[in-house]
């Protein structure tokens, strides 16, 4: 990616298994490499794997620090920091975007990885924020786990319908548009008008 001399946010999207925090923990790699200094962010609920480690699907992890809200974030940096790397950024409070603004502009590298979309295929949380005040957005497919095309959507097999389901390939699969399952009002993002809804059940 380009040298940004003023600070920056760069953030990894896609669905599960896409490989966000493999490509995040690659990034936090090579700025290891360049001896800048780095702190790695998670969300506390998310202890899939390890209570303080951000893990891959392919097992690759770094040590991170879990905490609670985004604000927490600005309270545990050190004066020394360079770059914040922030695994699963979806499960942020809204704050998350005036805490990655911040950081941003004090000069610092933001590295943010998160779901765009929710398992009913609409925008995560404060992802659609945090895409837009971005630097650079790369989004990247997983693999459809029904005929192995680009996927780019995450499927729920179980009938949990929190939002928030922690979960793995038991859980969730990754699909391509094509074999994505939705029903009608799971997909509006707003609520559906008498106008707009003949149009769409047709
Ligand atoms: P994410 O953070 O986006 O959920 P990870 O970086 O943790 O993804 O894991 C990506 C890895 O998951 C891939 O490199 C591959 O080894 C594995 N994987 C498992 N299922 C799939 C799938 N359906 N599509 C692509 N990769 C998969
Ligand atoms: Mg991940």
């Amino acid at each position: 990616m380009a040298y940004f001399a003023h600070g920056s946010i760069e953030v990894v999207c896609g669905p599960m298994f896409s490989g966000k925090t493999e490509e995040l923990i690659r990034r936090v790699r090579r700025a290891q490499i360049a001896r800048q200094k780095i702190q790695i962010f998670k969300p506390a609920i998310d202890t899939r794997y390890d209570e303080t480690a951000v893990v891959s699907h392919s097992s690759q992890s770094v040590l991170s620090e879990p905490v609670e809200k985004a604000i927490d974030i600005l309270a545990r940096l050190k004066d020394s920091t360079r770059v914040v790397a922030i695994d699963e950024v979806q499960f942020f409070d809204n704050n998350i975007v005036q805490v990655v603004d911040k950081l941003a502009r004090r000069g610092l590298r933001v590295l943010c990885a998160g779901l765009d979309l929710d398992y009913k295929a609409i925008p995560f949380g404060p992802m659609p924020q945090l895409l837009a005040i971005a630097d650079e957005v790369i989004k990247i497919n997983a693999i459809c786990t029904i005929c192995g095309a680009p996927a780019t959507r995450s499927q729920r097999i179980s009938h949990n319908k929190d939002q928030v389901l922690l979960g793995e390939k038991d859980s969730y699969q990754a699909r391509c548009r094509g074999h994505y399952e939705y029903e009608l009002e799971d997909s509006a993002q707003l609520p559906l008008t008498s106008e707009i809804r003949p149009i769409l059940e047709n």
